[in-house]
Order: structure tokens, then sequence, then C-alpha cells
């Protein structure tokens, strides 16, 4: 009988809380996964068994891959402990395998969990070993490396054989801490620094700031496109929130000291966001910052920009170079997108000579000789537009979801 296998690697370190990490896991594989399996948690693994004739599919792999908390996992073949059954299934994993694959080399590891085995894991290698040398001479053994790894694991609940280990992206399964709101662009940075948070189970929605005409159809269509990525990492779904900043824009365009409008945009960006953070329910903001990289992620302006943000900011990238966070989004699947050469809402007022310091009073002095800027950040609230995502499909709704 075939059975998935799930592996977590920190979930596994908890002591009193496990299981409640684990049934967390369980139900976010389950609300993702299409298919009628039947789940088992058991310690620190769950088993998926299929349901009657259903077969695992490629699209379950897809979607495992993407579940936060799973270390790994390994589609594998469950049989009784005995020597017969094991052999007959090892015969089995052996012999699909290498009618894809021309290996010459393998090699068998034996994990006894369940001691009351009558052979231990070095005998029973050996045992294995020899059966598979008889009956495929075409493979000579490498312990090493080899080709083909058979992997043989007795527990008490069962033995698992199998050849594969895939890799799950870890950390904390979605939902097991707290809800956040992430201040999104369309950028590299903001939705890796979404990952990032997810992959300690944070529940989050995204608030993204466009500029209308100035940013066209194709900037929303791409920050749309960020969002579904991004809903394929999380079991719930991912709400977006896109509000059109071009009047508050327009209003620090003006002004005498142009050099200090990006840090006031990303003012208004934070109450917007605090105001949007509080009708939906959550409790902190995270943004993709990372110290140093432009003039505005100084610590005198990212100061005073956390000034503006009643909630804590968290920045999840600060300490990260650029190089790390490309690589991340590659390997999230979002670097294409994230390149596209749309304009984002910031880039659209960008001042000659952006300020690598400001003074907090001072911006507020400006700030209080705006007279209708609380006005307006009220009303380009009325005008978001709103997004549910759910397993990367769109749909526009009319209503903040708390
Ligand atoms: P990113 O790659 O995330 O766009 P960046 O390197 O371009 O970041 P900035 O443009 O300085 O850096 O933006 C810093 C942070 O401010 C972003 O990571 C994001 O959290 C937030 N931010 C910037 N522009 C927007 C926007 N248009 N909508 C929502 N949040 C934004
Ligand atoms: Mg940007």
């Amino acid at each position: 009988m075939q059975v998935l296998i799930i592996r977590v690697d920190e979930i596994g370190l908890k002591n009193k809380n496990k299981m409640f990490f684990m049934h967390k896991l369980k139900d976010n594989i389950q609300s993702k996964i299409s298919q009628n399996f039947i789940f088992k948690v058991n310690n620190n693994r769950i088993y998926l068994i299929p349901q009657q004739n259903m077969g695992i599919t490629v699209k379950d792999i897809d979607i495992l891959k993407k579940i936060f908390g799973i270390h790994s996992f390994s589609i594998a073949e469950k049989t009784e402990s005995n020597i017969d059954s094991i052999k007959t299934q090892v015969y089995k994993v052996a012999k699909k395998s290498l009618e894809n694959n021309n290996y010459k080399t393998f090699k068998i590891s034996v994990n006894r969990a369940n001691k009351s085995f009558p052979y231990n894991s070095q005998e029973f290698a050996g045992i294995i070993g020899e059966f598979i040398l008889n009956n495929f001479p075409q493979l000579k053994v490498d312990l090493n490396h080899p080709e083909l790894n058979i992997e043989i694991d007795i527990r008490k609940e069962g033995t698992f054989i199998f050849n594969n280990r895939l890799e799950g992206p870890s950390g904390l399964p979605v939902g097991t801490s707290s809800k956040g709101t992430v201040l999104l662009s369309g950028g590299i940075d903001s939705p890796i620094a979404t990952l990032l948070m997810m992959r300690r189970g944070m529940l989050l929605n995204a608030v993204n700031f466009y500029s209308p005409p100035f940013t066209g159809p194709k900037s929303l269509n791409k920050i749309l496109k960020i969002g579904s990525i991004v809903s394929e990492f999380t079991s719930f779904p991912f709400y977006l929130y896109v509000v059109p900043l071009t009047k508050i824009q327009l209003l620090f365009r003006d002004i005498k000291e142009d050099k200090y409008s990006v840090i006031l945009q990303r003012r208004a960006m934070m109450r917007i966001t605090n105001k949007i953070s509080d009708i939906t329910n959550t409790k902190v903001l995270v943004s993709g910052e990372s110290l140093g990289q432009v003039a505005s992620q100084t610590i005198e302006n990212l100061l005073t920009i956390s000034d503006s943000s009643q909630k804590v900011v968290l920045r999840p990238l600060i300490g990260f170079t650029k190089n790390e966070t490309i690589k991340l989004s590659k390997k999230f699947g979002l670097y294409e997108t994230s390149i596209l050469p749309y304009e984002d809402s910031c880039s659209v007022f960008l001042p000659s000579k952006p300020a690598t310091k400001s003074n907090i009073n001072h911006i507020k002095s400006i700030e209080d000789s705006l007279p209708h800027l609380s006005e307006l950040e009220k009303e380009v609230l009325d005008e978001a537009k709103k997004y549910k995502i759910e397993d990367s499909k769109v749909s526009e709704i009319d209503h903040f979801e708390s």
C-alpha cells in the first residue's frame, strides 16, 4: 500500500504543545490537498493514506512542497514488519526505479525504530543488500554515493520502504503565530518578507499602494500575480487591499523640501496600513526593508517611518543581502514576476536626491503644514480595491475581511 510520510523538523523539538502544531499542520495539509486521503498523526509524523484506488498525484506533491511546517516527505510502500513482505516491497521499489533510471549503484539504509524487530539495522541492511544483488545483477553496492538509496523504516505502525525524500519548506504551520498586515509592493523584497513571516506561522493579509493613472493596469496585474503566488503557500485565503495613493503623493511632490517625499509617502502608507490592520484585526505590520539598501532604509529614516506606525513593524529582511533575498525569490518562484518592469507607486514620484537622514519633528512639522493630509488618508481607504486570493484564484470582494 502506498502512503505519504510527512516529516517535521522544528515542530518535533517542541514539548508540551507539539501536538497542537502537528494538528495545525494536518489541518493545513487537509484543506489544501484536493484528494481524499486518510490522515494519521503519529508523534513526529503525519501519514496520508490515499483512499481506495486513488493514487498520489503530481499535483499533491506540488502542494506539499509549499506547506510550511513540512521538513520533508516521501512516497512509501507500507507493509507488515516481517522479512518476506519487506523483501517483496523492496523488490517492487527497486524494480520500479530501475525501469525509469539506468542505476548502477545502490545502498540499503535501515532505521529500526521498532526495537522488537528481530534483526538490528546493520544485519538487516546486509540481508536485504544481498537480496538486491541476487535479483538485480546490474547493481553494485556503494555506501557513500549510491544512485539508488532504498530506505527501510521499521516502526511499530508498520514498515515503510522508499527511495525518495522530497524537500518541504520547513518552519511552522501558517496560523500558529498570530496575524499581521504586510506592505506588499510588486518588488523583490516584500513578497519574500511575506513568505518569511508565513514560514514562522503568521497569518498575513496585504496592502499595496498604487498610483493611478501613473501606474497602469499592468502594475495592478503584477501585484495580483504576486498575491497569487503567495497564496499557494497558505491554506487560508490571502486578502489583498490595493489603495490608490496618487492624491497624497501629489501633495508631497509639491512641497519645498522634496528630498523628504519618499519618507513622507512611507509614513502615509504606514498610517493607512495601521487603519487596515485595525479594521481587519491584525496585530503587527510587516515590511520588506533591509538596512542600508536605499536612502529610505537608513536607521534614521527607518525610525522616522516606524514613528508613524502605532503597531510594531517587523522587518524580516533587515540583515539580508540583496543576493540572499534574490535567491529566496527564485526558490519560492516569485523572481520572474517581481522583475517585470512595470512602474511601482513609489518610483513614479522619486525625488532626484532623496534624504538619507531625517528628523522626526521636522517631518511632523511638514505633515502639519498639509491641512488635508489626514482627510485624504481616510478618503483613499474608501477607494481601496479588495481582493480575496485562494489557491491563486483572484476574486474581487466589497469589504475588508477581519
Ligand atoms: P520591495 O522590493 O519590497 O519593493 P524595495 O527594495 O523596492 O522593496 P522600497 O521601495 O524602499 O524598497 O520599499 C520598502 C518597503 O516599503 C517595501 O519592502 C514594502 O514593504 C513597502 N512598500 C514600498 N512600496 C510599496 C507599495 N507600492 N505598496 C505597498 N508597500 C510598499
Ligand atoms: Mg519597491
